[in-house]
């Protein structure tokens, strides 16, 4: 099957409420307009230089989500534009994020990354570090940006139950998050979870996004 026919046939499994980033890292630009000519508007990617040079080659209209590790240094970048980051992990980031925001005149929603894998190799944070940011002083005095809610990554296993069980900690994290701290926040409502491999599980745990790129492009 095509790009368009991937992507089109895995839009028509999404139930209402989850959404779909398009993970276009490594693809050719070319290959991301054949992938808009189906209405498909959101796209994501986990590297700074080569976000910002498709970018501005780009259609504007596109929602560009950063799924990545990102470096404080270049947060700059991309500040101007990015409609989500998905993996802040420190309140150092999320302070610069805040900083180049002020800058744009803009609001940058951000995800908190959360450590779910068995793998040491991930980033993100445990619940006890979440809660530490989101209680300390310096979060509350960022006034551009907006927490909007969780992301992780499972542990790369055929292992089903153990993804499963990962996923199902990242939500209950979320709940519980949502329920010291964002009961009132209307905005704070997103799970990202669920990749290629895992995706239907995912929804089956309440993802509210999920980032898929293999599946819709191919092998990188
Ligand atoms: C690459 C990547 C994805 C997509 O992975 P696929 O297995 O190709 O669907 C999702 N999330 C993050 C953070 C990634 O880096």
């Amino acid at each position: 099957m095509g790009i368009q026919e991937n992507l089109t046939d895995l839009l028509q499994q999404l139930p209402s409420g989850v959404k779909l980033v398009a993970v276009s890292k490594t693809k050719p630009v070319e290959i991301i307009k054949e992938a808009l000519q189906t209405g498909h508007s959101i796209f994501g990617e986990n590297k700074v230089q080569e976000l910002i040079a498709k970018q501005e080659q780009l259609p504007v209209e596109i929602e560009w989500h950063y799924i990545g590790h990102l470096q404080r240094n270049k947060v700059k970048f991309i500040a101007p534009f990015v409609a989500l980051i998905h993996a802040v992990d420190s309140i150092k980031l999320l302070g610069e994020i805040n900083k180049q925001a002020i800058k744009n005149n803009r609001i940058i929603d951000c995800l908190l990354q959360f450590h779910i894998a068995e793998e040491s190799t991930k980033f993100g944070l445990d619940f006890d570090e979440a809660i530490e940011l989101i209680e300390s002083e310096a979060y509350k005095s960022f006034n551009n940006v907006r927490i909007t809610g969780v992301m992780g990554m499972a542990t790369y296993t055929d292992r089903t139950e153990q993804v499963r069980n990962e996923f199902r900690r990242l939500k209950d994290y979320f709940d519980q998050l949502k329920k010291i701290y964002f009961s009132d926040t209307v905005y704070f409502k997103e799970i990202s979870m669920g990749m290629s491999d895992d995706y239907q599980i995912a929804i089956e745990e309440g993802s509210t996004l999920i980032r898929v790129g293999t599946r819709i492009f191919g092998e990188r």
